[in-house]
């Protein structure tokens, strides 16, 4: 068998598995595992592609704040890599309570009534509409360019992906030993980067599992609406999130927003979630679902408090975690990957002590078996 020595093995080929290459690779050989032919073919290339600030719990906010600075320099891409989009939240009366939560805890969060709604995006049924909230700072995120750059960066110091990397056996003796087949990597630190098989990662090396759930969800595409300028449509969703929408490559996509817990797998969406997705859809808009286009899903993964787990295990020197990104994995990974390289170098991370603490593989109130299989 053919022995590769590294500084790191990354396991994951996801934006998580490539940004924090990209930013361990200025500090030492990096090797990234991937079992797909092509990197980013699983959640990362699957996303709605929103950077939204007020998405997700306390520490999530502080993690999208914290990747801001990144989307907004010029390091990974001479394009853009966030553009003017916003967000709107409708409620019916029953979830104004949820409304005024939201915009309580938010920031930059705009009220506005059921005409205001509907002058945004004419298809909105202002009868559906108690109010709204709207967030003009979210924006799209384009996740090609931000993986390319990342990749770019990665390969610019001492990095590379493996792909098509069938990972059968992870041991560790003096360092970790991950194979493939005939192949066999060796690094004193290994990043599990592996998305929704996160914790059967964990479970091959022997590592206490963090109960990670990979929860579907899908999402259709709908010729575009016959009215002028919908592509500068915000993303608009219920408030309790049982459908969004948003213009997306001059159609229109739409979600169910279904969070449906399902064992890892290349996710596929299920034809009657998607048509009870697309009727909830129809009776909060004048727009009637002829046709769709294409539909697809993908797996966002969750631990029991909603939180990625980003740090090394407590259990096994050198197993360093970064999973659980759930719905937040794009707009958050310029913070998670910078914070994921300065744990494993030693570099006095610039997020806060409180965060890194919210995100601890060994925190209470995580861990476990998988429930399923
Ligand atoms: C429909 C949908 C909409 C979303 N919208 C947004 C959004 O608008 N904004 C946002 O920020 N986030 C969004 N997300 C969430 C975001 O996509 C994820 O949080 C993020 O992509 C997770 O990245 P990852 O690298 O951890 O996982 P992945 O992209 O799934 O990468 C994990 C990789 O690990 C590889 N792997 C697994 N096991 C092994 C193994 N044993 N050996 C080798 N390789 C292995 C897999 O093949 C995979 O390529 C959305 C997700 C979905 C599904």
């Amino acid at each position: 068998m053919t022995v590769t020595t590294a500084d790191v093995i990354v396991i994951g080929g996801g934006i998580a598995g490539i940004g924090a290459a990209a930013r361990l690779a200025s500090h030492g050989k990096v090797i990234v595992l991937e079992r797909e032919a092509a990197t980013g073919t699983h959640s990362t290339g699957r996303s709605a592609a929103v950077y939204i600030e007020n998405y997700g719990n306390a520490t999530l906010k502080a993690l999208t704040a914290a990747s801001a600075g990144v989307y907004e320099s010029h390091e990974l891409s001479d394009a853009p890599l966030l553009t003017p989009r916003g967000e709107l939240s409708i409620a019916a009366e029953a979830e104004l309570g949820l409304l005024e939560s939201a915009q309580a805890e938010g920031k930059g969060l705009e009220r506005l009534n059921a005409a205001q709604a509907r002058a945004l995006v004419p298809i909105l049924r202002e009868d559906q509409i108690a109010g709204a909230l709207y967030e003009a700072g979210a924006r799209d995120i384009d996740v090609d360019a931000l993986l390319q750059g990342y990749l770019r960066l990665m390969r610019g110091g001492d990095g590379r992906v493996v792909t098509g990397a069938k990972i059968t056996a992870i041991t560790r003796g003096k360092a970790w030993r991950v194979e493939t087949g005939d192949t066999a990597y060796e690094a004193p630190v290994i990043v599990n980067a592996a998305g929704a098989w996160a914790d059967e990662v964990a479970g091959l090396a022997g590592v206490r599992t963090v109960g990670l759930i990979p929860m579907r969800r899908s999402a259709a595409i709908l010729p575009a609406p016959d009215v002028e300028g919908f592509e500068h449509w915000p993303v608009v969703g219920s408030i309790h999130e049982t459908w969004y929408c948003k213009p997306q490559s001059g159609k229109l996509l739409v979600s169910p927003a279904d969070e449906e817990p399902v064992v890892p797998h290349d996710a596929f969406p299920d034809d009657m979630v998607l048509a009870e997705g697309l009727d909830r859809f129809e009776r909060a808009t004048t727009y009637p679902v002829k046709r769709v286009e294409r539909s697809w899903a993908g797996l966002r993964s969750f631990v029991a408090d909603r939180t990625p787990v980003v740090g090394f295990a407590p259990d096994a020197q050198g197993f360093f975690w970064l999973a659980g990104q759930g719905g937040y994995g794009i707009q958050t990974s310029p913070a998670l990957a910078q914070l994921s390289a300065d744990m494993i170098v030693g570099t006095k991370p610039a997020i806060a002590g409180n965060i890194i603490a919210a995100l601890s593989p060994g925190r209470s109130g995580i861990g476990g078996d998988v429930p399923f299989g």
